[in-house]
Parts: C-alpha cells; structure tokens; sequence
C-alpha cells in the first residue's frame, strides 16, 4: 500500500474587521493588520470540505515551498504579553517583541479525525428510548394488575340461602347381548369363541366366521421420490478492487497533513447455493379387510320416572337371564338466595344419598367467589 501525504492550508476569519477565509500563512491580518489571537473564532481554522467516499480533502495540497516551510515550523504558541500567534519556531513575539515564556499559550489542535468519522456513516448507539421504559413499566403494573384480580377475584365469602324445591330423573334400560357383523383388518381378527353371559355378565363377544376379505386402502406412507436441485440466492462479500482512504491530523499552525493509502474495497455479491435434496410423495398403503360375526350390547327396553319434592323410585322392569340392566339418574337442588338481587343456584347431587341430604325449605350455606361463582354449598 502506497502513501501519499499532503499538505492543506487551513483558513481563519478576523474578528476586528470580520475579513474571511484568510489564508494561515499570514499570522495577521492582512486587511486591518491585527494579529490572530486566541479567541474562541480566531483559534479555530477551516480545512474545508473533504469527499464523502473517501475522505479526501477537496482543497488543492500546498506546493509553494517557503509555505511548506511554514507549515513545517510546529505548533503555533500564543504571546502570553499581546495574545497574537507566533511561528512555532521562533523565540520572540513577531508583535510585540516579547520572549517566548513558559506560560505561552499553545494552540488548541482540532481533531480532524472526528469529521472523516462520519465515513463510512457512524450508527450511533443510542441508549434506550423512554418510550421502552414507558413500555416496560406498562406491562409490569398489567401483570400485577392480573395477579390482584386473581387473588381478589378468588375469594369467597359465605352467603345463607334456602331449598326452593329438588327433583330427580330415572331411567332403567334392557340390554340384550344380541349377535352383529363387523368388518376388522384380517392380520386384527384373531378367532375366538363367544361365551353368553349369566345373569348380566362374564360375557366374551367373540370373533367368528371370517369372511368377504378384499383389499382396501388402509392409509398412506411417505416414499423418497428422486431428488431435486434446489437453489437459493444469498449474498456474500467480496474483494472488489481497491478505494482511496484519506486522514487529517492538524498540526497546530493552520496546516493539516493528509495521509491517503488504498486499501481494498469490499463489495455485496449475490450468488446462488445449490443443493440435491430429496424429494418425497404419498403412497397408499393397502390391506384386507373382512366382515365377522360377533355379539354386543344393545338396548332393547327402557323405562323413566320423575319426581319433585319427594323421595326417588326407581321404574318397574322385567329382565330375562341373558339380559342386563343399566340405570341412570339425575338430581336436581333448586338453591334461592341474595347477592347483588334474587339468585338462584342448582346443585346436582351425583348419588341418592346425597340428594336426600335435601328438603324444600331447608337453609343452606353457600361459599361464593367475589365473581359470584358457587364454589361449595352445605345443609345449615
Ligand atoms: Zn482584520
Ligand atoms: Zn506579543
């Protein structure tokens, strides 16, 4: 990598006589004479504009050698007497005559670097926004929010309420272990003998007579069908070449020296990843099903009785010895009471004790959730 240095002349603006862009060669002005100083305006030089890619400056390089000269003097100090700058190498005041002292002020150097920072585009780390911490914030005070309400919400007080009425519902069904075909997989269907049951049990169903097999689809499998090339588009980074990055560093006295070197440019490509991959299809998958012969329970009778108020019965119903019985019942606790107005509340006993734990009229305790869910009620 080749270097390449130049030198750039900066410009001042004078603050007694408001010239501009005056050159950094002339320490004084050169319109009213007066010597730069070190006041905020008249410390600072412009090096100009530089180019957004490279960062080049876009002032021509100094090629007069008694102004090299000069810029090769150091660092500029300021008489601590009269204030004016003075060539870095020289022991007196060029103004006023006065030494050098150690109290000289220097010059305050600029830094350069912080403009060509800018290239390529710095992404500045931003901290957090408070929008985030608003955000943040938000969401904690919704999630105890939540955890109030369940806490609230599943607490339960006591209420007193009463018996307005109960009722029941009962039903008794015949089943009979009748003889029925079904159709089953033949490698399903092992053969087995049917035992009838005795008094309502002990019953085997049984499979029997085997018969009418065909072939029928019984599901499907996936099966590797070839392969196929599949290509994606994706990016990478490639050397392309080489670009021109420039740096200033200032040297004190209205000059900057620019270094600029190649260094080599990287580019975006896009290329295509391809690959073999397998590719799949459905097939079906085929069996023998057959019809059977065998037995289940079918219902053949049944009988129901309600009631309300009163103690259950269960319906009358003849059953022979190959048959069995089933029974079914239903309960009903019509509860009344207060909360927020005229509640009513029906609790469903799941057997006859239970329910005849009940009677019309009868005082109760309910334990209600503040959401007004019934969570237990007891006889008082
Ligand atoms: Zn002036
Ligand atoms: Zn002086």
């Amino acid at each position: 990598m080749t270097k390449r240095t130049r030198i750039i002349e900066g410009t001042w603006n004078c603050t007694s006589c408001d010239t501009r862009d005056i050159l950094a060669r002339h320490k004084r002005c050169p319109t009213c004479n007066n010597p730069r100083e070190l006041t905020g305006q008249e410390s600072e030089f412009d090096f100009g504009d530089v180019d957004a890619e490279s960062g080049r400056s876009l002032r021509e390089g100094v090629t007069d050698e008694k102004v090299l000269e000069i810029a090769a003097a150091g660092e500029d100090w300021f008489c601590a007497y009269c204030g004016a700058a003075n060539r870095g190498d020289t022991p007196k005041c060029k103004h006023c005559g006065g030494e050098r002292t150690p109290d000289a002020k220097k010059a305050t150097l600029q830094d350069l670097e912080r403009d060509e920072a800018r290239l390529p585009p710095e992404v500045p780390v931003k901290p957090p926004p408070p929008k985030r911490r608003l955000a943040t914030a938000v969401v904690v005070a919704v999630f105890f929010g939540i955890i109030a309400f369940a806490v609230w919400a599943t607490r339960t007080r006591e209420l007193e309420g009463e018996v307005t009425g109960t009722s029941w519902e009962r039903a008794v069904v015949q089943e009979r272990f009748a003889p029925v075909t079904k159709t089953g997989w033949e490698d399903e269907l092992r053969v087995v003998n049917t035992r009838m049951p005795v008094n309502g049990g002990g019953e085997v169903a049984g499979v029997g007579n085997v018969r009418d097999c065909v072939s029928r689809q019984r599901g499907t499998r996936k099966v590797a069908d070839g392969t196929e090339r599949v290509c994606r588009t994706k990016s990478r980074r490639v050397a392309c070449g080489t670009e021109e990055k420039c740096r200033r560093r200032d040297r004190g006295n209205g000059f900057a020296e620019e270094t600029c070197e190649s260094v080599t440019k990287y580019c975006s490509e896009s290329y295509e990843d391809c690959q073999n991959e397998t590719r799949y299809r459905n097939e079906p998958v085929y069996a023998r099903q057959c019809s059977y012969d065998t037995y289940e329970w079918k219902p053949v009778d049944r009988r129901e009785a309600r009631g309300q108020d009163d103690a259950p019965r269960w319906p009358e119903l003849v059953v022979g010895p190959q048959d069995r019985q089933r029974r079914e019942e239903k309960y009903a606790v019509r509860i009344h009471y207060q909360r927020k107005g005229d509640q009513e509340h029906v609790h469903q006993p799941t057997n006859e004790r239970d329910f005849l734990s009940w009677r019309k009229g009868q005082g109760v305790r309910l334990t209600v959730t503040n959401m007004g869910t019934v969570k237990k009620v007891a006889p008082r």
